[in-house]
């Protein structure tokens, strides 16, 4: 990674023409890419054939791991068959009624429906378009305004950006847009007060929530956008009973809830959405990421009737619902998106990470008892986190110029290990196919790396 970068290499032909996502410019052109060049079951191999274990499935994603024979071949067969087709003007694909049947049965929507799009921030941004048109058509066109959380992360696409709740992703954009609002982020760790147990604490953050209502304007508000568990932010689990609360207010204003279950969905937390997890009752979901295990870019908002009614009541003049992507519903995206959940069906996902978040769990809570640097660990199935701090009694964090989670992933990569810290919080989220020795070397190179790590903080 230091060497330095050779125009012809491959690294300095990429670092010639090509514009990262979420990559500082400076350090790419000094110290070149990382070329990864094939994968096989929770690894990845480097260009000179090392290994590493990726317990972060690529981005929250890859729950199948790195090359699943079954997903090859069933895109290979759809593609042999029927490479495109799309979904506008009345058109459908078996395999996007079928996908749509499966979506609708295993979220719950009940007399609900599928919709296709590509990215988790286009779902994300057709959850609030369709939320204009339930409050327009219901005689409420006023009801406009988005309330997201502080540290959320919904996607990177304009509204998806602004609904984020992290500095880095308005700070050069002039984001958030007007009428992206957001409210406290659920973090009992570091955000409860002296002498607040956890119940204090979703009060106060429920009166929060309603006072920002409140001084808005209820009739201002279509939507609250939540993870069920932040991921992005910091792998936050909210206390009990959170969720219940924060809907009853949600009830109370006529706003609806859209639960972003991009990270969360398909096994990731231990059922088979993290509303579930969370006791969260959605009126729209967002899913993408584990719905394909990332190997094709699909994702699908499950949108409750009462929302489709309002579609259907808006085009009641006969004009078509002006809103759709060139590859909704695309035939080798369902495919592969059935084939997918249909190898977590089989192999009875949601069983499978409970114990092997169980597993790895217990050996990051014996980890952090015996490290002087882990604050916290938190989490649910196999998406867990470590806060790391400089003194676990007062939960004081470190310097954040000391760069600590950073340094715990380069000394991680090192060990053969990808994790991923968000700040001095490390994720954990490996493909859901992860075995018992698999969790336990997971835990081995998290162990050593942070050995290394404290003796290098001496
Ligand atoms: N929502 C959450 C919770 C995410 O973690 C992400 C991506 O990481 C997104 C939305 C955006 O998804 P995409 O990058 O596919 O647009």
């Amino acid at each position: 990674m230091n060497q330095p970068v050779l125009p012809n290499s491959l690294e300095g032909r990429d670092v010639a023409v090509h514009l990262h996502s979420q990559t500082n410019p400076r350090q790419m052109e000094e110290n070149g890419p990382i070329v990864i060049t094939r994968g096989e079951g929770i690894r990845v191999y480097d260009a000179a054939g090392k290994p590493y274990i990726d317990a972060m499935a690529g981005l929250w994603c890859a729950s199948l791991g790195f090359a699943n024979e079954r997903l090859a071949a069933a895109a290979s067969r759809q593609y042999a068959e029927l490479g495109f087709y799309h979904t506008f003007f009345q058109r459908t694909l078996p395999g996007a009624t079928e996908l749509a049947e499966k979506l609708v049965d295993l979220t719950g929507m009940t007399g609900g429906k599928a919709y296709f799009a590509t990215s988790g921030s286009e779902a994300n941004e057709t959850m609030v378009k369709l939320a204009w048109v339930y409050h327009t058509v219901r005689g409420k066109p006023t009801k406009r305004k988005v309330i997201a959380r502080d540290r959320a992360f919904h996607g990177s696409t304009i509204a998806a950006a602004s609904m984020c709740g992290l500095g880095f992703m308005h700070r050069e954009f002039g984001l958030p847009l007007p009428g992206f609002l957001h409210t406290l982020c659920p973090d009992a760790y570091r955000g409860m007060l002296e002498g607040e147990d956890e119940a204090a604490f979703v009060e106060r953050l429920a009166r929060e929530l309603e006072s920002l209502i409140l001084r808005e304007g209820a009739d201002s508000i279509a939507a609250f956008i939540a993870e069920p568990i932040h991921a992005g932010g910091g792998i936050i689990l909210p206390p009990a009973g959170y969720f219940p609360r924060i809907q009853q207010i949600l009830k109370k204003y006529d706003i609806l809830f859209l639960d972003d279950e991009i990270v969360c969905g398909f096994g990731r937390t231990g059922e088979w959405f993290g509303k579930d997890t969370v006791g969260a009752s959605p009126d729209m979901m967002a899913l993408a990421k584990g719905l394909s295990s990332a190997y094709f870019p699909i994702s699908a908002v499950v949108l409750a009737p009462a929302i489709y009614e309002a579609v259907k009541e808006f085009n009641k003049a006969g004009g078509n619902f002006g809103h759709g992507f060139t590859n909704s519903g695309h035939p080798v995206g369902v495919a592969v998106a059935l084939e997918a959940i249909a190898i977590y069906e089989e192999m009875n996902i949601v069983e499978h990470v409970r114990a092997m978040g169980a597993r790895l769990r217990g050996h990051f809570e014996r980890i952090g008892r015996a490290s002087p640097i882990v604050g916290q660990v938190r989490g649910a199935g196999l998406m867990l986190g470590i806060e790391l701090v400089a003194d676990k009694a007062s939960r004081t964090p470190f310097d954040p110029h000391l760069q600590v989670g950073m340094a715990f992933d380069r000394i991680a990569y090192g060990n053969g290990l990808v994790a991923r810290c968000m700040g001095d919080v490390l994720g954990f989220s490996p493909p859901l196919i992860v075995t018992e020795s698999d969790v336990d070397e997971i835990a081995e190179r998290c162990e050593t790396s942070l050995h290394q790590l404290e003796r290098q903080l001496g």
